[in-house]
């Protein structure tokens, strides 16, 4: 991957150099110190770079838009934080989630557009706009043609869709996983998106933090101030510029703000990746300084994690070596996908010892039931704090949090009874009893039932989250997910509300552009990915890829519309 691109710098530098030293040092620490705002440009000359299209960022979002804008013919300069392209994206699963794709027309899959529309509607209860749905649809495949075609990504197929059984749903074929040039997941589709880029003559500025946007009189977004060591650049943009910096995950006054309940954390891995710590609101911010509207600010892209001893001086010192990525570790926040909670022989339960969850569902529907309040009482948040029970049978098997058999951990708790387990944990003892009770009277059962929450119902839960090879041999079978808790002695640990990656942001239209409060286009300036305010499109993680799929799509439009405009 590249060098920085060396700018011309002016002698005088609007903002003066004290502020830029001081923005400069506010970034290195990631979103716990705010930069200042720099101070109004003028909108006239003295720029240190030009281009027809600024692009800033450089994950799925960043990397659709400067593909598609540099295959339209125009000049491309990518902003990107940190010194490696590449953003969450690089060390994500990089699985894109796109009914009627042309893998499943190749391997013969029946799919369609309209299958697509019905089970994203299903999703979303009204809660979005058709437009972004139709085009997230009738692009999806486009985008996948070109990322096979051009770049060389080959796709495999990846797990099923999170409801099969909704109108439209489907078992297998939606989402794709990449491979190229010898790399897999999130970190092929970046070096394809970012290999193309270079080849066409895109440039980088990495080490770059974009700051505020420039508008001229008429209100058309014309360029971008950054700063790069510290030093401020003024980097004008002919014919647009598009917000891809990703979400706020990392940023706990918006976070606090905008989320609908607690998020303890965000979900990072590949440790020496550097990737997603400037998930930190910059791109929100900035639109918003230049009127937009926002939508879906409360959403995420859920999940539940572990937070082992130490996690949080692990996230200072990530931030810390951002520019030195190489040196991060990352051990200590640990996503639980559907790795170990949907498995036999575990539940999840509050503070009372309640079951509140299917536990074999996927990652974002497990994040939902964080948000639920009491109607009585203290009003309290009803399931958090929540654990992780399991018994000696699936310890052994499975385990928690990447431990089991005779590793135990000091982060899991292990008691000889579920009432111990209880007290040491500080559950209600006599309300787990009941639960466990409870619940194995319909696990024993053949097949095994769980009339409460479902769990074992959906073919997701079974094959996604359930044993891998039981649901090899018999993904019909509830056994998958479900068996009794018999056999101690018991395990035990807490499960944190997070996500991987906030999905709420500035208002855009079917082309990518972002919309102002007042409903009309802010010329020159589009958004996509997490700083967009897309989702699924909408409230719903429809499917394994949905993300950067979504990211991908509307980056790419983003580039096509900006780039083609006279
Ligand atoms: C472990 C993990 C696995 C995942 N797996 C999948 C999966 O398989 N499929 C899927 O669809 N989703 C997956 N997700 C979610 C998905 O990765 C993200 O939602 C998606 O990558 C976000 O893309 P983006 O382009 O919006 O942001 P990013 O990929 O984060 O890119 C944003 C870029 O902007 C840069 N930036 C930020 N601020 C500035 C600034 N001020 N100036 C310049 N640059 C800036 C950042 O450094 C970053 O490089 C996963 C997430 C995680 C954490």
């Amino acid at each position: 991957m590249s060098d920085s691109l060396n700018v011309s710098r002016r002698k005088f530098m609007i903002g003066g150099l004290a502020t830029a030293v001081v923005a400069g040092a506010g970034l290195l620490t990631g979103c716990t110190t705010q930069s200042p705002a720099p101070q109004e440009p003028d909108a006239a000359g003295n720029w240190d770079a030009e281009s027809d299209v600024v692009v800033i960022g450089f994950g799925c979002a960043g990397g659709g838009a400067a593909v598609s804008a540099a295959e339209a013919g125009a000049s491309v300069l990518v902003l990107e934080s940190l010194p490696i392209p590449g953003g969450t994206t690089r060390v994500s699963g990089g699985a894109l989630w796109v009914p009627a794709n042309p893998l499943q027309k190749k391997e013969g899959i029946k799919d369609s557009i309209e299958e697509g529309r019905q089970y994203m509607q299903k999703g979303n209860d009204g809660q979005v706009e058709e437009e972004l749905i139709n085009v997230y649809l009738e692009n999806g495949p486009k985008v996948v043609e070109f990322l096979m075609n051009k770049l060389q990504v080959e796709f495999k197929f990846g797990y099923p869709d999170y409801h099969p059984e909704w109108p439209g749903g489907k078992r297998l074929g939606r989402s794709l996983s990449p491979a190229y040039n010898g790399k897999g997941s999130g970190e092929a589709l970046m070096a394809a998106l970012y290999d193309y880029t270079v080849a066409k003559g895109v440039k980088f500025s990495l080490n770059t933090h974009a700051k505020k946007l420039i508008k001229d009189d008429s209100g058309k977004v014309i360029g971008v101030i950054a700063y790069q060591d510290g030093k401020e650049m003024r980097v004008k943009a002919n014919k647009g510029v598009v917000l891809a910096t990703g979400g706020f995950e990392w940023d706990k006054t918006l976070l606090k703000t905008y989320q609908r309940g607690p998020v303890e954390a965000s979900v990072v891995f590949n440790p020496g990746s550097g990737g997603g710590i400037y998930s930190c609101g910059d791109g929100l911010r900035m639109a918003m300084e230049a009127g937009a509207d926002l939508r879906n600010m409360n959403e995420s892209w859920g999940v539940m994690v572990y937070l082992l001893p130490g996690w949080e001086e692990e996230v200072a010192n990530y931030r810390q070596n951002a520019k030195d990525y190489k040196k991060s570790t990352w051990k200590t926040i640990m996503g639980d996908w559907f790795l170990w909670r949907g498995k036999p022989g575990t539940i999840i339960v509050n503070k009372d010892g309640k079951r509140f969850m299917n536990e074999a569902c996927d990652y974002d529907t497990s994040a939902y039931p964080f948000y639920e309040r009491d109607t009585y009482g203290e009003n309290r948040w009803r399931n958090l704090p929540a654990f992780v029970i399991a018994d000696s049978v699936q310890w052994s098997k499975y385990g928690i949090a990447g431990a089991k058999g005779d590793n135990v951990p000091d982060y899991i708790t292990k008691a000889d009874t579920l009432a111990e387990l209880a007290q040491k944990l500080g559950i209600d003892a006599k309300g787990l009893e009941a639960t466990v009770a409870e619940f194995n009277k319909y696990a024993s059962q053949k097949p095994p039932k769980d009339p409460l929450f479902h769990r074992g119902e959906s073919y997701f839960d079974r094959f996604a989250s359930g044993d891998y090879a039981m649901a090899q041999a018999d993904p019909e079978n509830p056994a998958c997910t479900l068996a009794p808790l018999t056999k101690g002695p018991y395990y035990g640990i807490q499960i944190h509300s997070a996500n991987c990656g906030t999905c709420g942001g500035a208002r855009i239209n079917g082309k990518a552009q972002v919309i102002d409060v007042h409903g009309n286009v802010i010329p020159n300036l589009y958004a996509a990915g997490n700083v967009a305010g897309l989702g699924g499109p909408g409230i719903t993680y429809h499917g394994p890829g949905n993300p950067i799929a979504g990211g991908v799509i509307f980056g790419y439009l983003a580039g096509t519309d900006a780039a083609t405009k006279a």
